[in-house]
């Protein structure tokens, strides 16, 4: 599903930003680190917050993606039941904690700090597996996930029914939008895209986890330098996958990396190698 995740997205470097809502941004017309805004974190506690440029200046966190967990099918985005477990087990036995958007968010705009040797696990699609299989999985091994679910597949055949998206966050993992029908946000050219896409599915979904739905990942990892803007509206974060980032909107471009089926040593190994050093 996500096979054109690796187009070339236009990022228009130098526009001026306008109308953005969160602060960093407002901040970043002349590009210069002002550290002048005070808004309050994730706790409410009022501070500084960054740039965007001091955003992207940040070093990255890594943000694994996984789609299927199933011994049903082979294919780029699958990983076996026995893998997934592997791989969580190896996360945690190498001292891994799993971090939730809101900490991301809050050592982004406000250098809070981090676990040591931080680690999102995040999963897209909103397949049944995710409740039945990951989730459990992970809260053997202490961690909580990010889950992004499009909407369009409430109670269908082998996705997540309303029940388990709400179990899930109940449970303290994150559940976060992706879109209604996964189109790509590139695609959405009216204001009409965007309440169908992503402003309609926010409330409905806001509705059955009972809290904020504050945290997006685009479909097929696919945005524009515009549809990042717009969704700063909307979302505190947004998640692509292992596209460059928009130093003008690093908030909303946050980069994840597809997690293959492989061993527990090759994913760790791939973690340091994609986001080890910097991306410029
Ligand atoms: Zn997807």
């Amino acid at each position: 599903m996500n096979k054109q995740f690796f187009l070339i997205c236009t990022v228009f470097l130098g526009l001026a930003v306008t109308g953005c809502k969160h602060a960093n941004q407002r901040n970043e017309k002349s590009g210069t680190a002002i550290n002048s805004e005070v808004a309050k974190d994730s706790a409410g506690v009022k501070s500084s917050m960054n740039t965007a440029a001091q955003v992207y200046a940040k070093p990255e966190i890594p943000v694994l993606c996984y789609h299927r967990i199933t011994d049903d099918r082979k294919g780029d985005y699958t990983v076996s039941k026995a893998t997934f477990a592997a791989h969580m087990k190896a996360l945690a036995d190498s001292g891994y904690h799993a971090i939730l958007p809101a900490q991301l968010y809050d050592y982004l705009v406000y250098n809070k700090a981090l676990p040591e040797k931080p680690v999102m696990i995040t999963f897209d699609d909103s397949r049944a597996e995710h409740a039945e299989i990951a989730a459990p999985v992970l809260e053997k091994n202490g961690f909580r996930g990010v889950f992004f679910i499009m909407t369009i597949t409430y109670n269908k055949k082998n996705y997540m029914t309303k029940d388990q998206i709400a179990g899930l966050a109940k449970a303290g993992h994150v559940v976060g939008l992706h879109s209604w029908d996964h189109t790509m946000v590139t695609k959405y050219k009216e204001a009409a895209d965007w309440q169908k896409e992503a402003v309609e599915p926010k409330k409905k979904l806001e509705q059955i986890v009972g809290r904020a739905v504050e945290y997006w990942a685009y479909p097929n990892g696919v945005f524009d330098h515009k549809g990042a803007e717009e969704l700063s509206k909307y979302f505190k974060l947004s998640f692509s996958l292992s596209t460059k980032r928009d130093s003008i909107v690093p908030l909303q471009t946050v980069r994840r990396m597809i997690v293959p089926e492989c061993s527990p040593q090759r994913l760790l190994k791939s973690m340091r190698g994609a986001f080890g050093k910097k991306k410029a």
